[in-house]
């Protein structure tokens, strides 16, 4: 049995802070996230012989990889079949090609593409090959080769399924119903994490308090969900990128979210067969009253109209350079409805779209061919769907709520849906803060544009990569017990303080407002910070998100008897710290010169209005709202990075790593109680040149295993 084995198999001590006892989880490695990209950092780590690692997550079930997905989930990977030529090079310029992206992370990305895949297959994952072993791809966005593939609608949850019985069978311990609090660190290191059990009363006998001790946090918390009201992210999936921001950990390309038609009850994104049946878009008022087809208010011709929601069906993502005159001005027409006009949109497969009988010859020739060559221009969307794709429609008969589509209306939104902006990585995923690993969703690897699929593969080479470096330069002790306890005691104490106050106030008559504060920031985020923003929307946002945070500390209510609310006083800080970093980055970003790029439309005055028309309505009568508005960026930003931090009330500037100097806003102050953010601009890293002399790299391999 190793060191690391020993210590990890200890029963958790405790410490002594503040008169309080609280027990003490140490381990070398702290996974936090039980998501794909955490199962996946914990098995490498254990593998790599790193094996006194614990993980911890609010709720182990939770999360985007194991509740969500679509039609057919996809998985990025480097070409492994046919004749086709591929690189591990031309797949990293395909990333790096999104605009925005690191080089060094694309370069990885590609190179461990494989290495991550085969990982899979080899526990169990079953990805489709043919009979001579070949993994068959197809083309996913942004692909200009087959790379992608699926093992359909649940390809993330059967990856952490097979993830999660790996790590089981390795014997790491994972400690449930843990919500994270603060990110402990002492001289500018990580040295643990304080969470809230949220299973333990908080006024019990028991600690609710929970401390780990280690030398490296992999953070795998996934996308910071809970910042929107309107997201297809499955419930229960928060995100803690608040807890990382407020221990000085940055972000980069923040502003970059994708969004997209999704159900909001159950959640999931009507993506393939659901638009390529042609269903009906209906809105109605906030009772269910007052029903009308509201796409041919603005694409008045009857054959253009099918041909762009059949479009919808493989391109997903609102895209802004569809916005104009293409497949995406759907969604904005959707946008229009609930967002601008207050109504609930639904899909309606009952009936044909505009007329009683589909009429196939004004479709676009893509359209018809396909719909042809699947047997299914007849009928009606249901019957349409329920011969191309009949567990298309028992999916939704699966759920709760459970919706047949034969009789019932499908309530629909455009939602947020992935971040591929994240916190700071550098080719290893470690973050500025020496020790701490952002992997999966919560760490920006990606850049404005990215292939479908490369999520997933990122989540598990960042892990990867992240394991690697720590197996190969981090394996430190943890702090000692002194040591350690006073770098917790100023967190433990601040806890205690806030939960102290927020229950305090209940106990003197105060309404509990913990939910209030949730929904309210959710809904203003969806509201003024979501597909479409300006600079007026984004200000208006965050000079309520900053306020709404400068006061939390006096203003949160908890009910001292309601787990969930003591629960809550956590999460809603989390929700507007990262709501206050990421709003301060979109007005950067609109300062910066930034106009609308990947899934973002920014109001603009002096732009055009997308147009449709080419029926028989007169322009006037087609118009749209003065938000819709915009100029595109046209990749001008795609070689410059905005990095973006928070630095608590009092503190200092950071120091940049480089030339580009940190810099608060212009009338920022910083002794705001609210904190204040900071950003930089840098150029990008581009990718790495190629160093292939075997002997060389060989050499480098057998001294330090080329890791720096
Ligand atoms: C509808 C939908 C469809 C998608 N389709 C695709 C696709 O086809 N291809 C693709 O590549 N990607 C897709 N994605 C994105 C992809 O699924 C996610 O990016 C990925 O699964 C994230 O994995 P992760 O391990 O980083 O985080 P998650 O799987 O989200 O796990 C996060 C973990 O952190 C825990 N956690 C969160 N907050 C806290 C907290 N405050 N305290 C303690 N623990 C916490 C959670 O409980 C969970 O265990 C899709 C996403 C959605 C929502």
């Amino acid at each position: 049995m190793g060191r690391h084995e020993e210590r990890s198999s200890e029963a958790p001590g405790t410490v002594t802070v503040a008169g309080l006892e609280v027990p003490v989880v140490t381990a070398t490695t702290v996974v936090v996230g039980t998501g794909s990209a955490g199962f996946c950092a914990a098995d490498r780590l254990w593998e790599l012989g790193q094996t006194d690692v614990v993980m911890l997550a609010d709720k182990v079930h939770a999360g985007a990889s194991r509740n969500a997905g679509s039609d057919k989930q996809t998985y990025y990977k480097l070409t492994l079949s046919g004749g086709d030529g591929d690189s591990v090079h031309e797949m990293a310029t395909t990333l790096f090609a999104g605009g925005a992206m690191d080089g060094d992370n694309a370069l990885a990305e590609a190179a461990l593409s494989a290495r991550a895949f085969l990982r899979l297959c080899d526990l169990g994952v079953p990805f489709p090959q043919n009979r001579w072993g070949e993994f068959i791809g197809y083309k996913t966005d942004h692909d200009p080769r087959r790379r992608a593939t699926s093992v359909g609608p649940y390809t993330s949850r059967t990856m952490v399924e097979k993830l999660e019985a790996k790590v089981a069978r390795n014997g790491t311990r994972v400690f449930g119903e843990c919500r994270v609090v603060d990110v402990i660190t002492r001289d500018g290191e990580v040295a643990g994490l304080l969470a809230l059990r949220t299973d333990v009363p908080h006024d019990g006998e028991r600690s609710p308090w929970l401390l780990f001790r280690c030398t490296n946090l992999v953070y795998a918390t996934g996308g910071p969900a809970g910042m929107y009201a309107t997201r297809v992210f499955p419930n229960g999936q928060w995100g803690a990128s608040g807890a990382a921001y407020r221990a000085g950990v940055q972000g980069k390309n923040l502003t970059e979210w994708q969004f997209g038609l999704a159900s909001t009850k159950p959640r999931w994104n009507v993506s393939g067969s659901y638009m390529q049946v042609l269903p009906r878009f209906v809105s109605t008022d906030a009772e269910g009253g007052d029903e009308r087809e509201f796409l041919t208010e603005a694409i008045d011709d009857y054959g253009r109209l099918l041909s762009m929601v059949f479009l919808k069906g493989y391109q997903w993502p609102f895209d802004i350079r569809k916005a104009r005159d293409g497949s995406s001005l759907i969604d904005l027409l959707v946008y229009r409805e609930t967002v601008l006009r207050g109504r609930r949109v639904f899909l309606d497969f009952r009936r044909n779209p505009v007329r009683e009988q589909l009429d196939p010859s004004a479709l676009s020739d893509e359209a018809r061919e396909y719909l042809d060559r699947a047997g299914c221009l007849f009928g009606t969307p249901i019957q349409r769907l329920r011969h191309l794709n009949e567990p298309a429609y028992q999916f939704y008969l699966d759920k709760n709520p459970y919706v047949d589509l034969e009789t019932d209306l499908l309530e629909v939104d455009v939602c947020a849906q992935h971040n591929n902006g994240g916190l700071l990585v550098d080719a290893w995923w470690q973050a500025n803060l020496p020790g701490f690993f952002p992997v999966g969703e919560a760490g920006g690897a990606h850049g404005v544009y990215r292939p479908g699929g490369a999520a997933l593969n990122s989540g598990q080479v960042g892990a990867t990569r992240a394991a690697i470096y720590i197996a190969a330069r981090r394996g430190d002790a943890p702090p000692d017990d002194a040591t350690f306890a006073a770098a917790a005691a100023p967190v433990l104490q601040a806890a205690v303080g806030l939960t102290e106050a927020a229950t305090g106030r209940h106990s003197a008559g105060a309404a509990d407002n913990t939910a209030d504060l949730l929904t309210g920031v959710q809904e203003l985020m969806s509201a003024k910070a979501g597909p479409v923003r300006s600079a007026e929307s984004i200000a208006e946002a965050l000079a309520a998100v900053r306020s709404l945070l400068a006061r939390y500390p006096q203003d949160v209510v908890a009910d001292p008897g309601s787990r969930r609310a003591v629960n809550r006083v956590f999460l809603v800080r989390d929700i507007l710290t990262s709501a206050y970093v990421y709003l301060s980055a979109m007005a950067d970003y609109v300062a910066h010169g930034g106009r609308s790029r990947g899934s973002v439309l920014y109001t603009d005055r002096a732009g055009e209005l997308p147009h449709v028309g080419h029926g028989p309505l007169a322009d006037t009568e087609l118009e749209l709202p003065e938000e819709f508005r915009f100029a595109l960026d046209g990749g001008a930003l795609d070689e410059e990075i905005q990095e973006v931090g928070w630095v608590a009330p009092g503190a200092t500037l950071p120091e940049a790593p480089d030339e580009h100097a940190w810099r608060a806003g212009a009338d920022a102050d910083l002794d705001d109680p609210a904190g204040t953010p900071v950003f930089r601009w840098r150029p990008r890293r581009p990718i790495p040149a190629d160093d292939d002399f075997f002997e060389n790299v060989w050499r480098e391999f057998r001294e330090h295993g080329n890791v720096p």
